[in-house]
């Protein structure tokens, strides 16, 4: 991203609140996995595919977080430890996700543990923050319980 789009990219999320322009389709996935946001994070945010697995709901919410897309936060929550208003932290801009480690969460599991580093910068401060996520899968869609 130039200085310049990070700029524009600024104001225009510092205006509102809510919902900054989502990436294009075929820009880089926030997620880094290597594929466009259409072909990765993107068709989840959309509705138009659920995450398959532990692991893709968990880039997917890392994605959401970095494009600022709470109602799908919200909506990959699992009811008992969902909030009732999530508020993100525009300041913050996610540069990079690292899953560390993985149990079960596939395809056939009902459950799953995901363990990720997520890179942030804070202005001219850089952060990482390490969790340990739990998803269950109910009626055949992943959702996120808790992290520690
Ligand atoms: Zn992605």
């Amino acid at each position: 991203m130039t200085s310049a789009e990070r700029a524009s990219h600024s104001v225009s999320a510092a205006d509102s609140g809510s919902a900054p322009a989502s990436p294009a389709a075929d820009d880089r996935c926030p997620c880094l996995s290597g594929e466009t946001y259409a072909g990765c994070c993107g068709k989840y945010h959309s509705g138009a595919q659920d995450a398959p697995t532990a692991e893709a709901l968990m880039r997917s919410r890392y994605s959401a977080f970095a494009v600022g897309d709470q109602p799908y936060l919200l909506k990959t929550w699992h009811p008992s430890t969902r909030p009732a208003v999530l508020e993100l932290d525009r300041g913050l801009q996610w540069r990079r996700l690292d899953i560390v480690e993985t149990s079960a969460g596939g395809p056939l599991d009902d459950h799953g543990v995901v363990r990720f580093r997520a890179h942030y910068r804070d202005g001219a401060a850089r952060g990482i923050q390490e969790e340990t996520s739990r998803f269950v899968r109910a009626n055949g869609v992943w959702l996120y319980v808790d992290g520690e």
